[in-house]
């Protein structure tokens, strides 16, 4: 049995993670959003490596398209006693642990270590890794000196062709490794040890389970759990859960059976729950929200995507960037149910023809009414900062818009199929529950934001039936979304005749 940095630091995450990585992983639910994050992270490593200067990549692969850990072993013998310069995925082996170094960096007297993050800040199992990594190359005889984390730079704005050097900050964080250091020989014994068990070990669910990455068995070490259960109530904390959970604190029952503390949301959540309330409607509260919207009345939905190496100039890392929209819209009272939208060539950068196609459908003094408005008033600001010719109507529009959400959050309404989340995915069924034609997951291709980024991305290069497949279903899913905000509305007018 062998140890890899990640199996390292996932056994630091969860004993149990790793052991049932090892055997039964058939039982993982990867997360797709996680999974896009993680192949960023080879693409930024890729993108990384020439940060100390000319390198040699020792990386192989195996005819089956594995990584091939015994030519690389041997191509990083091969360039340490040439005494390359810089040498990227520089692998190691000792003592049944692995590993590989995204930059192996010669210095006078031994090596640095760079290791590359596309994160924009340096956090703590970061440091947990350099540790390990530091560890085993001493182990196999190496003269380490300083330990580097280059991550991103979030202020970076790419203007021409990427500039690594402007792209990533690199510290050292030598000093910061000495907590981890002492432990890492004992902790990994510990993990090879733990890993020759055959039997599955028991393992408490608690705060780890999320932090610092979601568990891929979280549904299968949760199965055991009532449905919902402390975990899972409106903004709860996971350390607070974790503590609730360990004094038998595991149902909403028990939740207000013990008297915990709950907020006006998680409480209302609990009793719904608890005791099977129908659903909650506040007249005076929704008729006065209805008031404050006028004619003509647009209902506005975005799709972004963010990459951490921006892809256009003017752009930041991680910076959401609207490539289409969905605008449903009424010009008066009891007119007729209109719409329109926007979906960008996926060639190019898709901000400025989609504000201008967005200014020519609303006009400046029309009410717009958004779900979580916060997202959609962000993008009219950059949007008016991109392009000031534009600006004028941009913040027009954004002043003038109106929170759905509002509605929901101010507890107007509440049913309990809602499971105490006020997204539009939850509130949409739990009001239309025998409405299969406003179920997300009926849709093709694209059933939620995430697969909405990765569908747009994928577009470029895809050959043309395949590609105008993909955009009829990016454009399906976004105007669902503001169809079911109509639908909301109108559910709200017919709760206050
Ligand atoms: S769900 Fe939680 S307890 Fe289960 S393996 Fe993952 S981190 Fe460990």
């Amino acid at each position: 049995m062998n140890l890899s940095k990640s199996k390292f630091t996932r056994y630091l995450q969860c004993p149990k993670m790793l052991w049932l990585d090892t055997y039964k992983r058939e039982l993982a639910k990867e997360d797709p959003a996680l999974l896009r994050r993680f192949a960023e992270g080879n693409e930024v490593g890729d993108l990384a490596m020439g940060l100390m200067g000319d390198y040699v990549e020792t990386t192989a692969y195996t005819e089956d398209g594995r990584l091939d850990i015994a030519a690389m072993l041997k191509n990083t013998g091969k360039y340490l006693s040439q005494g390359v310069e810089n040498i990227c995925e520089a692998a190691f082996s000792k003592n049944n642990c692995y590993c590989a170094v995204d930059i192996l960096h010669k210095m006078e007297k031994g090596y640095d270590i760079v290791e590359v993050k596309s994160s924009t800040e340096i956090k703590d199992v970061y440091l947990a890794d350099c540790s390990y990594q530091k560890w085993v190359l001493t182990s196999a005889g190496l003269n380490i000196g300083r330990v580097f984390i280059a991550y991103i730079n979030n202020r970076y704005v790419r203007n021409g062709e990427v500039n690594i050097h402007e792209l990533f900050k690199v510290e050292d964080v030598t000093d910061r490794l000495a907590p981890y250091e002492n432990k890492v020989g004992e902790t990994t014994r510990e993990a090879l040890s733990y890993l020759t068990q055959k039997e599955e070990p028991p393992m408490c669910v608690g705060k780890h389970c999320s932090d610092p990455y979601p568990c891929v068995y979280h549904d299968y070490c949760f199965r055991t759990l009532p449905k919902p259960n402390v975990f899972d109530l409106y903004r709860m904390s996971a350390g607070k859960a974790e503590e609730y959970y360990q004094s038998g604190i595991v149902s909403l029952e028990d939740a207000l059976t013990c008297r915990i503390p709950l907020n006006a949301m998680q409480r209302r959540q609990a009793e719904f729950e608890t005791f099977d309330l129908p659903t909650h409607i506040d007249k005076p509260g929704i008729r006065a929200f209805l008031e404050t919207l006028t004619y003509p009345l647009y209902f506005l939905d975005f799709e972004t995507f963010q990459t951490c190496v921006p892809l256009y100039d003017g752009i930041r890392p991680y910076q959401q960037v609207p490539f289409q929209y969905s605008l449903h819209y009424f010009l008066e009272k009891d007119g007729e149910l209109c719409h329109s939208e926007f979906l960008a060539d996926e060639d190019g950068d898709p901000r400025r023809a989609l504000a201008e196609q967005l200014v020519s459908d609303i006009p400046q003094d029309a009410c717009v009414l958004a779900y979580n408005k916060a997202f959609e008033c962000t993008r009219l600001k950059e949007l008016a900062a991109a392009f000031p010719d534009l600006a004028e109507h941009l913040l027009k529009i954004e002043g003038n818009i109106r929170d759905l959400l509002d509605v929901f959050r101010d507890g107007f309404v509440y049913d309990r199929a809602m499971g105490g989340s006020l997204s539009i995915k939850s509130v949409l069924p739990a009001l239309f529950p025998n409405s299969p034609e406003l179920d997300y997951h009926n849709l093709e291709d694209v059933h939620n934001g995430t697969e909405a980024t990765a569908a747009f991305l994928s577009l470029r290069g895809m050959e043309k039936g395949e590609r105008e497949k993909l955009r009829a279903s990016l454009l399906a899913y976004c105007k669902l979304d503001t169809m079911a905000m109509v639908l909301l509305w109108q559910r709200l007018k017919e709760f206050c005749i």
